[in-house]
């Protein structure tokens, strides 16, 4: 994701941290400070960074479950309106992916737990009962906000947490696809709510919704898409007859050769073996930065996907979006086979909708 950058790694995930979410941090602070003065400002950003840090663990749980599946993490990334763990393909398996889900709000009400037990060890004279996020006890407080982020993230909005449950309990019932149209549209109708709401209470809110109506739109296109795709195999849509290029060509000639053909991206040869991709925008690039000296194999992306020729089209897909190319080679034990755009992916989708 862009402005994310890395902090670290945990179990092997990588931990990124969205460039907002410090601006977010320092204006707490700021705020707290020239208000109430420096004591207030240094709890507040004490107690935003432990919140953030509830919220990694919160993502973790999902995470460590994926994990125990055999999914592997692209990482964990923190955003000022919560955590994503991006994890590459989610089984279609309403009770696996309801497992993965329930484990993120658990670790909230867990930790409210341990605070609670701990707190009232420690201190019994600390007061649980009120619900306060200013209590004056950085462990009351801490309770509370993780009982709040659990209690949040159940409610049933999808693309959060709650949403996905439900889009798996449905899901054992119904058809994928439907599942996720009927669980997005009570996303969107609780979008709505936020959105109000948050006029009224907290301007968060708003941007939360905002979020989740969006996304679950978007979500509901890929999974109808990815669906479409299941239907047909690279096979059908491979593509044969297409223009290549060898790393030591200069980029003057793809400008020379984009001329003749209709392709975007060039498939970079070397003694007949797929070894690299390059895409119009990155020849554009670097003429923009004149680069002219420079040669393919010095600009051409490196980590491309490779896929089997039995393969469907919508693993193909997936593949593709996972790495961020729009071209990949079709190809097993070294033989190429042809290549498979995302364009001719889309392309099919479309002419499945219209069946
Ligand atoms: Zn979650």
């Amino acid at each position: 994701m862009r402005w994310s950058f890395p902090v670290g790694r945990l179990f092997g995930i990588p931990i990124r941290i969205h460039f907002t979410f410090l601006l977010l941090l320092a204006f707490i602070w700021y705020a707290e400070t020239s208000v109430q003065g420096p004591g207030a400002g240094l709890y507040s950003l004490v107690f935003w960074t432990l919140i953030f840090a509830c919220v990694l663990l919160h993502e973790l749980g999902h995470s460590l479950v994926a994990q125990s599946y055999g999914l592997t993490i692209a990482s964990i990334i923190l955003l000022p309106i919560g955590g994503v763990s991006q994890i590459t393909d989610i089984p279609r398996d309403p009770i696996k992916e309801v497992a993965i889900t329930i484990a993120g709000p658990m670790v909230n009400f867990l930790i409210a737990g341990v605070l609670l037990l701990f707190g009232k060890m420690l201190d019994p004279s600390l007061q649980f009962a009120e619900i306060s996020l200013q209590s004056g006890s950085m462990v009351v407080d801490l309770f509370w906000a993780n009982v709040m982020l659990g209690l949040f993230n159940i409610v049933p909005a999808y693309p959060m947490d709650g949403g996905r449950i439900l889009r798996g309990i449905i899901a054992m019932k119904k058809e994928y696809t439907e599942a996720t149209r009927l669980a997005a549209d009570v996303g969107k109708i609780f979008a709505i709510g936020f959105m109000i709401a948050g006029f009224f209470y907290n301007w968060w809110l708003i941007l939360i919704g905002i979020f989740v109506f969006s996304v679950a739109n978007s979500e509901v296109q890929a999974t109808v898409l990815s669906s479409r795709l299941e239907k047909i195999g690279v096979r059908d849509l491979l593509i044969t007859d297409f223009t290549t290029i060898s790393p030591d060509e200069p980029l003057t000639a793809v400008v020379e050769k984009s001329l003749h053909t209709f392709q975007n991206d060039f498939p970079v040869l070397e003694n007949g073996r797929f070894v690299g991709i390059l895409t119009r925008s990155s020849v554009i690039e670097s003429l923009h930065h004149r680069l002219h000296d420079r040669r393919v194999g010095d600009i051409a992306k490196r980590n491309f996907p490779t896929i089997l020729p039995e393969a469907t089209a919508a693993e193909a897909l997936t593949a593709m979006r996972n790495a961020d190319v729009t071209v990949a080679p079709v190809e097993r034990d070294g033989i190429l086979y042809g290549i498979i755009t995302m364009e001719k992916l889309l392309e099919a989708s479309d002419v499945l909708n219209e069946k």
